[in-house]
């Protein structure tokens, strides 16, 4: 059997679709899943993840820019694509005409809208506590600034967490009471909106109910990841999600190496005895973290083999001296069940998240049910 590319991922559908259940499944079917597929879908392909979630029952995506709005709608998504982190002058027009739901993040913005004239829905951040993204008005601003518009509608009120998964600071609990006050100061002035969110995965994971509300936006947990959380939490992760994407890259050779050898770039690695070397097709212009140079691991049948020297843009080196027969065209395992994103990122002093994001372009998609 022949491996068809040369550095590629597996993407499990089922997996996929299996941990949206759960997800849902969490959550209860009162609280609407708004899947986060922005990034490409960290690296699993929006298009295709899209496209299956709506199958399973999804009514809304959410992704950062007018851009990545545009590409779902390219892919025959129908359902609301709440556009997260752009709204900027060049990108409006199409926010609008593609039908993307804007998130608005300053009240500068919102009367940027507005003069657009037309019936827009749109979803306003507020900056709960962490001081990125989000309006920090007063409700009073607030109030004033939505009660005089004319067309845009504020369909959907939200914020995001800075620490959601450290128990030791209570900044959720008291990110959730601001967000609240403005809930209830804004019904005060007779202004509903249908949708309330605040809840990436940790929440959802983690069982924090109160912070559930309306919607959620899940990305991580979609594709199988939940980071640890800090501190005493209870209840404990809650959601047995697994991770949907698999890395691959093949043996382009093997040979023995002298004792004393230098090993690539640098010479960052010497072999200390006789060894056997096997060169892999995947370096960092695939997304493999340079930091794994001398100290990150692959799997060559089952087996762990240590990388050997720097990490380079095509291809990297490892130790396959007690690996058992290994020859040219062998696979290799560079992330799968038993060496997760989770596991890398850890080794490479780097997230999870941005060990599935680093997967470059060039790494063929392979998906399988
Ligand atoms: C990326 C993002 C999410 C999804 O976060 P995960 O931790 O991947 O679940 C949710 N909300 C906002 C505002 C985001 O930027």
């Amino acid at each position: 059997m022949l491996d068809p590319y040369r550095c590629w991922v597996e993407i499990s559908r089922e997996r996929l679709r299996e941990n949206y259940r759960i997800i849902q499944q969490a959550v209860g079917s009162s609280v609407l899943l708004c899947p986060v597929v922005k990034a490409d879908a960290y690296r699993h392909g929006a298009g295709v993840v899209a496209q299956l979630l709506e199958e399973e029952g999804a009514r809304w995506f959410a992704v950062s820019s007018a851009e990545e709005g545009l590409a779902l709608r390219q892919a025959g998504i129908q359902a609301r694509i709440l556009v997260m982190a752009d709204f900027l002058p060049a990108s409006r027009e199409e926010t609008i005409r593609q039908h993307l739901t804007p998130v608005i993040h300053s009240l500068d913005d919102l009367a940027a809208l507005e003069a657009f004239g037309e019936p827009v829905a749109f979803h306003l951040k507020y900056d709960s506590g962490m001081g990125r993204l989000g309006t920090n008005a007063s409700a009073a601003e607030i109030v004033r600034a939505v009660s005089a518009l004319r067309h845009a509608r504020l369909e959907g009120l939200m914020t995001h967490f800075a620490s959601a998964s450290d128990y030791d600071t209570h900044q959720t609990e008291e990110q959730i009471l601001r967000f609240e006050r403005l809930v209830h100061d804004l019904a005060a002035a007779g202004i509903h909106p249908d949708i309330l969110h605040l809840s990436s995965t940790i929440p959802v994971a983690y069982g924090r109910k109160q912070a559930w509300r309306t919607m959620v936006r899940p990305g991580h947990a979609l594709y199988g990841y939940v980071s640890p959380a800090r501190g005493p939490v209870v209840p404990e992760r809650q959601l047995p999600v697994q991770p949907v994407l698999q890395w691959f890259a093949s043996v382009l050779t093997v040979k023995e190496v002298a004792s004393g050898a230098a090993i690539g770039y640098g010479a960052m690695y010497r072999a200390p005895r006789p060894m056997r070397i096997a060169v892999v097709s995947a370096g960092y212009a695939d997304g493999v973290p340079h930091r794994l140079s001398n100290r990150g691991q692959v799997l060559i049948h089952g087996k762990r083999c240590n990388i050997l020297g720097a990490v380079s843009m095509d291809v990297m080196t490892v130790d396959v001296t007690e690996a058992g027969p290994v020859r040219a065209g062998d696979r290799v395992s560079l992330l799968d069940h038993t060496l997760d994103a989770q596991e890398i990122a850890k080794t490479a002093g780097t997230i999870s998240y941005a060990v599935l994001c680093g997967i470059s372009a060039r790494v063929r998609r392979v998906y399988v049910d």
